[in-house]
Order: structure tokens, then sequence, then C-alpha cells
């Protein structure tokens, strides 16, 4: 399997390079030049069997340069139950009917993150091995909250690899911010940017793509890589667990195999709901792909319309890791519309750079529509699912996962549509506590509460544990206390790296 860029089709890698590279040296995103097959006799044999069965034979239809041993060191190392809290690793939770939450959340940082950042790690460091490199790897990261711890923690002395992680100053919750600032590892650093997380991704994106600096990075001994959903290497773990999800959907006796699904994603950066196209190319019988959105809603726009305009207010949500105008993870969905022709997606992406806004072909639109739906579900909306699930189900879902609940209830009474869905549900509610716990007991019940004793109430009203990897954190001292213009993160990066 071959990988080509979605800004110059010319390119053709193997994974291992794919991964180790990040992003293309234009600037586009790598993607494989086809997409493998799984049939329902396949499927059979993968519901037979679990989690790390299932991820090693998805990921090896994928990662072809990778042996059989190395995909083993990778799927055994990532996904065990010491990490994920059981070998369930993703386990699907029945809701009502129709509706079945995947829970993605059980990893060390608490939010889906983890699937492809337990991995990721392993993936680079054996292409490292594959591809004879010599130099140390920095992985530089933008967050919006969950990526950057995940991604610390993935990475934290690892051999031959440094990371350091970008977030904007005001655009996480307290939890997210003393999980980043408490990292531990030697090989880790991490700086707040005055500005939101798009400023904090451009950013990364202009270092990525300054070929003079990467020049005096090598010099230095160093090459660039990144952590973010650009980087193939992230969104194929995430294709795994919607086959898993539809394994365990027959397994549960939800679905027949064959039988068809839809899946719903909170969506930000749109790798996570990408994977779930590419699951559906790959054979997964998948009827609707549904994109929830929160009150920044550009994706429902881009979807109803085809006219994708970042020129509008950009709202700081109680879903904050969704608080994005620029879905990069767009830019390979584009070029698969568009047969892969890079040109086009050039073009639409300059008219981004210089416009803030793109309007693709009605042909594209209609090719979208004709498998994707999109709502967009505001903070008021969000507490209220919050509230309605738990004293419904007695089910407590984080502030994200409500986001997906909501758009997918207002599509099921809107379409009428049975088809049974998997919601992916991408946070722990402990990790966005005040906002779950805001919405279940109203406002005034956060009063004079700091972050732990929210925990420790969160537990009483959901009766389930907090993870200890969050009530550690009144305990951890902080180590990165530093900010920076966003002018400034490349001289940050310099400094960290002493060059
Ligand atoms: C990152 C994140 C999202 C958005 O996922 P994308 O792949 O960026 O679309 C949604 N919810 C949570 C909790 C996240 O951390």
């Amino acid at each position: 399997m071959k990988y080509t860029s979605t800004r110059d089709r010319s390119i053709s890698v193997d994974s291992a390079s794919a991964i180790k590279q990040g992003l293309s040296k234009e600037g586009g995103l790598f993607l494989p030049r086809s997409i493998p097959q799984i049939s329902a006799g396949d499927i059979a044999e993968l519901a037979s069997v679990g989690y790390r069965a299932r991820a090693k034979r998805i990921l090896g239809l994928y990662l072809t340069d990778f042996t059989d041993e190395e995909l083993d060191y990778c799927v055994n190392g990532a996904y065990t139950a010491e990490h994920f809290g059981s070998d369930a690793i993703a386990p699907l939770v029945p809701l009502d009917e129709t509706a079945n939450i995947l829970e993605l959340w059980h990893g060390p940082t608490c939010a889906f993150k983890d699937m492809a950042l337990q991995i990721l790690p392993r993936f680079l460091t054996t292409a490292m091995k594959k591809t004879g490199e010599k130099s140390t790897i920095v992985i530089l990261v933008a967050t919006s909250g969950d990526t950057g711890k995940a991604a610390l923690e993935g990475f934290r002395d690892v051999e031959g690899t440094k990371i350091t992680v970008f977030y904007p100053n005001d655009g996480v919750s307290r939890i997210q911010r003393l999980q980043m600032v408490t990292q531990r590892g030697e090989n880790v650093a991490v700086g707040a940017v005055e500005g939101n997380f798009d400023d904090a991704q451009n950013g990364v994106k202009d270092i990525f793509t300054d070929g003079e600096y990467g020049e005096r990075l090598l010099e230095g001994g160093y090459k660039l890589s990144s952590a973010n959903s650009i980087n193939w290497g992230r969104l194929v773990p995430q294709i795994v667990y919607y086959i898993s999800a539809y394994c365990d959907m027959i397994n549960q006796g939800r679905i027949k195999n064959g039988g068809k699904i839809n899946i719903c994603v909170p969506t930000g950066n749109f790798g996570n709901i990408l994977a779930a196209y590419y699951a559906k190319r790959m054979g997964l019988p998948v009827n609707r792909l549904i994109c929830a959105s929160n009150a920044n809603n550009i994706l429902t726009d881009f979807i109803n319309t085809g006219v994708y305009d970042c020129n509008r207010d950009f709202y700081t949500t109680i879903s904050p890791s969704m608080d994005i105008l620029i879905s990069s993870n767009l830019e390979r969905l584009l070029f698969e519309l568009l047969d892969g022709d890079d040109g086009a997606v050039r073009g639409l992406m300059a008219g981004l750079k210089r416009d803030k806004k793109y309007v693709v072909p009605d042909s594209v639109r209609e090719k979208l529509g004709s498998f994707m739906s999109a709502g967009c579900c505001d903070d008021i909306r969000t507490k209220q699912t919050i509230r309605e699930i738990k004293e419904k189900f007695g089910y407590t879902c984080d502030t994200h996962t409500a986001v997906a609940v909501g758009v997918y209830m207002d599509y099921r009474r809107d379409t009428g549509d049975m088809t049974p869905t998997v919601i992916a549900s991408t946070a722990s509610p402990f990790k966005f506590n005040a906002s779950v716990l805001g919405a279940i007991e109203g406002e005034q019940s956060l009063e004079g509460k700091d972050e732990f004793e929210l925990l420790a109430r969160c537990e009483k009203v959901t009766g389930m544990t907090a993870p200890v990897s969050l009530t550690e954190l009144k305990d951890l001292p902080v180590r990165f206390d530093r900010t920076c213009k966003k002018e400034d993160m490349r001289d940050f990066v310099s400094g960290v790296l002493g060059i």
C-alpha cells in the first residue's frame, strides 16, 4: 500500500515514511492510494476475536510495510487492559432502541485521543528503525485540549523523540490545563499560546512548512513530525474502532451481519468522522454518517450548502475540543470527493488561506450529501441533553458526547430513520465535570467548589469512580507555566531544543 498527498498526486511513499513525516512537504496530507476492502466473511471472523486481534488485522491492511512482529509490538503494547481499564478497550453501550454509545475514553487521559496516541509512538519508533532514521524526531502538537495531553502521555520518555505541545491560553478546561502543565517526562515541553486553537494550529503548520527552519533543525540533529490528526498514523487506528463497534453490535444482537448502521460523531478537526468514512469505504455496511457540531457550526453549514466560510464569530463553548473553525482533515475528504484531483484541492486550500472561504462544485456537495448528514447543538441544548439522558437512561455523558446525542436525536426525529446507530463518545464525563454537574444539578451546585471537590461530587452523581489520572493532579507540581505569542512559537521550540 502506497500513500500519496492531497496536494501532489505524484508523491508515493510507504506508510512508515508517511507516518514519520506527518505532513507532506508541500503542505498536503498523506492518504492511501487505494482503500482496502473487507467482506461480510471478514467481519464475521473479526466478530469472533478481541480488540487487539481486530486492530492487528485492520491495521495490517493499511501498514503493509510493517511486519507481523512489528504490528504485534504496536498493537499489544498499546491496547492493554492496564492502559484502557479492561480488554474491551472501546466498549459499546446500548442506550435506547437504536442508539448505541461507543465509549472511546477508557485510556490514560480520559478522551478518545488515547485510542490513536497510545499506538502512534510505537508506529513512529518502528518507522524510524525501518527507515534508518538517525535524527531525533520532534513532535509538535497544537491542541484544543485533549490531543496535547494524550500525545504527551504517549510520547513521554519514548527514545529518539521529543515533544512540544501548544494549547490556546483561554481555550481549555481547568482539568485539561492541569493535565498538561503537570506532565511528567524528560523529553516533554508545554507552552500556552495567546490566541485560540486555530492560531495554535496555524502556528504549528507554519513551522512545518518553513524550509529554512527545517534546515536549521536538521543541523541540530532534529526532524519535525506531527501527532495531530493530520498524521495518517493518527487516523488509521481510529478506523479500527468503528469496525470493532460493528462486530460488537452483531455480538450483542443489535444487528445481523450485513445490516446497515449509522455513525454519529461529535466533530472538531474532522479526524474521527473521517475514520468512519474510511470504514464505510472499506465495505463496512454504513448507511449515513452524521456530523455533529457545537455552536461553531461551520461544518454543518458546509455539508448543507457546499460553502466553507471561516468569516464568522468563534465561540468558546462547554465542548472546547470541538471549538475549531479550520477542520484540517476535511482536506482528505475533499481529495476523495474530487476523485483525487490534487490541483482542485490546492485551489480550494489556497482560497481558504487567502479568503478564509471556499465553495465546492455542486457535484461534490451532492456526493457528500448522499452519505453525510450534519447538525449542531448549542450549549443550552447540550446541557439539556446531558440531563435528559441521565434522567431517562441513568447514563452520564460528557459535553462533547452530548452534542452528538443531541444532534442524533434531532436527526432521528426529523428523518424517521430508525437504522441502528453508533454514537462516538469522546470523553469521560469526569474530564468536563463542571459542565456535566452544572447540567445535571444546576449551576448553583458548583459554587465554591474546586476542581477536585467537583470530581468527588461527580462520583456521587454518576455512581462511577473518578479516574486516578484526574484525582492525582491535585498533588502534582506544575512544571510548565510559560505563555507565548503566536508569532513566537518557533522561538519557543528553538529554546526547548537549544538551537
Ligand atoms: C478531539 C475531540 C473531538 C473532535 O474530534 P476530531 O477528530 O477533531 O473531529 C471531540 N470530542 C473530544 C472529547 C475530543 O477530544
